[in-house]
């Protein structure tokens, strides 16, 4: 088998060097464990967290160790009750192509799917973190306003058609090309949308919301949350997923300039971490997957094809490459 190494640790934005795909020997799987060969596997704007040495809400990658992260395989050898070749299955050893591990580390994929990598994407941990994060953090409610930055990825795409799913009056988007936008307001349905490259957030927000924001889903950070302090309402609430507009940053940028509007605003900021909602899957999982059956719900993927590409995926989610989902495919 090949596994992706951390060869070195990037200053900055990634380079291939800081890669290295090795030869790695296959296991036999052990009492309770099964082997699976890898077909898909997931890059995250987290992973870039990763590569740094520093201590976080999951460890950094190792130095010359394999690297990890979702993926979704089919068993082809079974010590487990249970699982049987040619059974799906989702789990965290990536950056491979063959993984083996205990049984009670994965979760099932059905068999006769006809979106295994979904199960990475819309129905995997960034649609979960879209859900958790309108519902669990944002506490959306009938009638909100709602942005989401980053709208045209994996977490976003999903959060702005779950906003109006779950009752949003408003849904506004932005994303880094025309292209994008598009998408945005067309299949998707968002009431407006923008592309940040064209000039800056805080002169076309408030032409998106002429009447505020109430719920603020923050993929980007930066001048984003900035913008979006400034176009919020009373009582608003503003969910800080993520903000990868400065993973790659050398130095810690400054805050946004505006934070005391905060006060008078009485707005209600709250980071998350999808980890911790772990309870709440199967609910999400049910809800979400009628919505894609239905077609109310959609989602993009681009998909890389081979092992050797992973690397790349990510430096594309890092630049904006991808639209939905980056998937790598083997
Ligand atoms: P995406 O599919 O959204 O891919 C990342 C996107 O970010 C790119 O496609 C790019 O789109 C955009 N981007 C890159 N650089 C910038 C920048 N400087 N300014 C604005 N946009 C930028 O990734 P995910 O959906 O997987 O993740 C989205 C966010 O959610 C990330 O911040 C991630 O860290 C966070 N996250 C948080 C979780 C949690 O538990 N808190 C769980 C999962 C994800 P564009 O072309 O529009 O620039």
């Amino acid at each position: 088998g090949r596994s992706w190494h951390l060869a070195s640790r990037p200053h900055g934005t990634p380079v291939p060097e800081n890669f290295a795909l090795r030869e790695v020997p296959v296991r036999a799987p052990g009492e309770g464990e099964v082997l699976v060969r890898n077909t898909h596997l997931s890059v995250d704007p987290y992973m870039r967290g990763r590569m740094n040495d520093q201590k976080s809400y999951v460890p950094p990658f190792a130095l010359d160790e394999p690297m990890d992260g979702g993926a979704v395989g089919e068993v082809v050898a079974s010590e487990a009750e249970g699982l049987a070749p040619g059974d799906l299955v989702l789990h965290g050893l990536g950056w491979r192509d063959y993984a083996t591990l205990p049984a009670r580390r994965t979760a099932p994929v059905p068999r006769d799917t006809p979106r295994p990598s979904a199960y990475l994407g819309v129905l995997g941990m960034p649609g979960f973190t879209a859900w958790v994060g309108l519902r669990e953090i944002g506490g959306i409610k009938e009638g909100d306003a709602v942005l989401v930055s980053g709208a045209a990825g994996a977490v976003g795409s999903t959060a702005g058609q779950l906003a109006r799913l779950m009752g949003a009056s408003r849904v506004v988007g932005s994303a880094g090309s025309a292209e994008k936008v598009d998408l945005l307001t067309g299949e998707y349905g968002f009431d407006a949308a923008f592309n940040y490259r064209d000039a800056p957030v805080r002169e076309q927000l408030p032409k998106a919301a002429p009447d505020g924001i109430d719920l603020y889903f923050d993929n980007v950070g930066g001048d984003h949350l900035e913008a979006a302090l400034t176009a919020m309402n009373l009582h608003g609430r503003i969910v800080l997923c993520g903000m990868i507009a400065q993973y790659n940053a050398t130095e810690p940028p400054p805050g946004p300039r505006n934070l005391a509007l905060m006060v008078g605003k009485r707005v209600r900021a709250q980071g998350m971490i999808v980890g911790d909602h772990e309870a709440s899957r199967p609910e999400f999982l049910a809800q979400v997957t009628a919505w894609v059956e239905s077609g109310e719900l959609r989602y993009r993927e681009t998909v890389l094809k081979g092992l050797e590409n992973t690397p790349e995926a990510l430096l594309g989610v890092l630049r904006g490459d991808n639209t939905g989902k980056m998937i790598v495919e083997l």
